[in-house]
């Protein structure tokens, strides 16, 4: 069996460690590779930081002109191998061929906003702010930073911060979910075609162990970190008291509103396409879609149309609208969850539980599962599910709405389906969360915007993307400078 390589100072080499795990395709449990894991990861880490730190000291000397450049390759490639890349990411992370294509769609548009990186990373420049005297702001790569990313965009997400990192002039670690290691390593064989100092980009596989070196080692600067809010929490607070800077996004529970006035047919199509892409596994999927004032079941009805015309199969099969979750341990919890929700007294409409899927028999699947009716204090409510399931609740008020909507602890996003500007209004400005929606039902900031999280679903101060990523991956310098006329020669 395959055992995945690290990329270090330019080439493949086969990690110090010995222990491994093994990648499967959640659709067949198939093993794909075996990816290092375990202590010894910890070596391949220093090794990846010392030729990262070399590399840094020549390429933040590049112009950034010509820093970019290498981004507009990338980008070619990246495009070019699209399909290749798409069928990878399906068949590690599950997800449905269309979902991958536009998962790398996304990624490809981190690296156009970045080509924009001499235009970004401009300072400020004050002539005379006292007389005979300039002021002077210029922006500076960090030095070595690095990203730990989640298994459920195996590409997209390292885009949110790789292209930025690397045009400010840093060097760059990745560390991808040891869950879907595949799609990196086809990424890295593009990286390696790029007129790049050796070292200055890396991949490093490994769990707990090889982020934990990542935390402690001194010469990683910043850190980027994208998954659950419990490992979110610990990378902010370890990396930081190691004097780091750190952006970590977190967990979710993105809550929905449709109000009476809302279009119901289309916000129905958009909602089940929100709850149920990606199998649920989305840090911006709806999960608790509340109809306010929905008297006559209107709004209910053409959710639940909606819902059941979904197939759910194998992503790279024909008509397939959903695939399979992650693991089987995952998909054991979010068949609990369902049972629990049913025996604290929520209305079981539609059963997800042990689909029958031809071909796949052992497959993690799950089928789209609605409760209704759920109690407001219940798991099922408070718990990111990351699956499949949707908890409809009712509400007589938009007030009674935003009010729920602002006692969740995560705030990743929030959104409302209606037809009147004033309540729509109301609602981007009162509800508690970073990414809004209105009449949208995945509100993903384009790769301009940062990807806004608030409260538990984000700890630190910059997120990532456009703007944001710059200035996350610089460091500011003032300068101020006295040059006295008397000084002035004549030539
Ligand atoms: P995860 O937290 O289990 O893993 C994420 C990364 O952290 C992986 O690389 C993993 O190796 C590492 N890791 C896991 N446990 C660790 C530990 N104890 N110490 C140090 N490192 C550890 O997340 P996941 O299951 O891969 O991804 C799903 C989660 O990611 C969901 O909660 C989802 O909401 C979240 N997510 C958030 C966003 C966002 O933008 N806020 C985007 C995508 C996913």
């Amino acid at each position: 069996m395959n055992i995945l390589k690290n990329y270090i100072n330019g080439v493949w080499v086969e990690s110090v460690s010995s222990e491994t795990i093994e990648v499967t395709n959640p659709a067949t449990q198939e093993v794909l590779a075996k990816v290092p894991f375990g202590e010894a990861t910890k070596t391949d880490v220093a090794a990846a930081t010392k030729a990262a730190s070399d590399a840094y000291n020549q390429w933040r000397n590049v112009p950034v002109m010509k820093r970019v450049q290498v981004l507009y390759k990338l980008k070619s490639l990246v495009e070019t191998n699209i399909d290749e890349l798409a069928e990878i990411i399906t068949i590690e992370s599950g997800k449905t061929r269309a979902e991958s294509i536009g998962e790398i769609q996304r990624a490809i548009e981190n690296i156009e906003v970045a080509c924009g990186t001499p235009m970004l990373m401009a300072g400020d420049f004050i002539e005379d702010i006292a007389s005979g005297i300039d002021e002077m702001m210029i922006r500076q790569p960090v030095g070595v930073a690095a990203c730990i990313t989640p298994f459920n965009f195996p590409s997209m997400i390292v885009f949110w911060f790789l292209p930025y990192a690397i045009a400010t002039g840093n060097a760059f670690i990745v560390k991808p979910s040891e869950k879907v290691p595949l799609t990196m390593m086809k990424i890295f064989e593009f990286i390696d075609q790029l007129d790049l100092p050796k070292g200055l980009l890396s991949l490093v596989h490994g769990g707990k162990d090889s982020v934990d070196a990542i935390l402690e080692h001194p010469e990683i600067k910043a850190i980027s970190f994208v998954g659950s809010t419990p490992v979110a929490r610990y990378i902010y607070s370890k990396g930081t008291a190691n004097g780091k800077r750190v952006q970590a996004q977190g967990g979710a529970k993105n809550p929905v509103l449709i109000l009476p006035d809302a279009d119901v047919e289309m916000s129905a199509k958009i909602i089940a396409d929100s709850v149920y892409g990606c199998a649920g596994q989305r840090c911006l999927a709806a999960s608790t879609i509340i109809t306010v004032g929905d008297e006559k079941g209107e709004i209910k009805e053409a959710i639940y149309e909606s819902v059941t015309s979904r197939t759910t199969g194998f992503g790279l099969d024909q008509g397939v609208h959903m695939g399979p979750v992650i693991t089987a341990e995952s998909k054991t919890r979010i068949e609990r969850l369902i049972a629990q929700g049913v025996s604290e007294g929520a209305n079981l409409l539609l059963d997800g539980r042990n689909p029958s899927i031809s071909g796949y028999d052992n497959g993690n699947f799950l089928a789209p599962t609605i409760l209704e009716n759920v109690a407001l204090d219940k798991e099922l409510i408070k718990t990111e599910i990351f699956g499949p399931v949707m908890s409809l609740i009712s509400m007589k008020t938009i007030e009674d709405a935003i009010k729920f909507v602002n006692s969740g602890k995560y705030g990743n996003m929030a959104c409302l389906f209606t037809s009147s500007g004033a309540s729509a209004r109301k609602f981007r400005n009162e509800a508690n969360a970073g990414n809004i929606g209105i009449n949208i039902g995945v509100a993903a900031p384009m790769a301009q915007f940062p990807f806004s999280g608030w409260k538990d679903s984000f700890f630190g101060d910059l997120h990532g993307q456009g703007k944001h990523a710059i200035e996350f991956f610089t460091q500011t310098k003032v300068v101020i400078e006295r040059w006295p006329k008397k000084w002035s020669r004549k030539f």
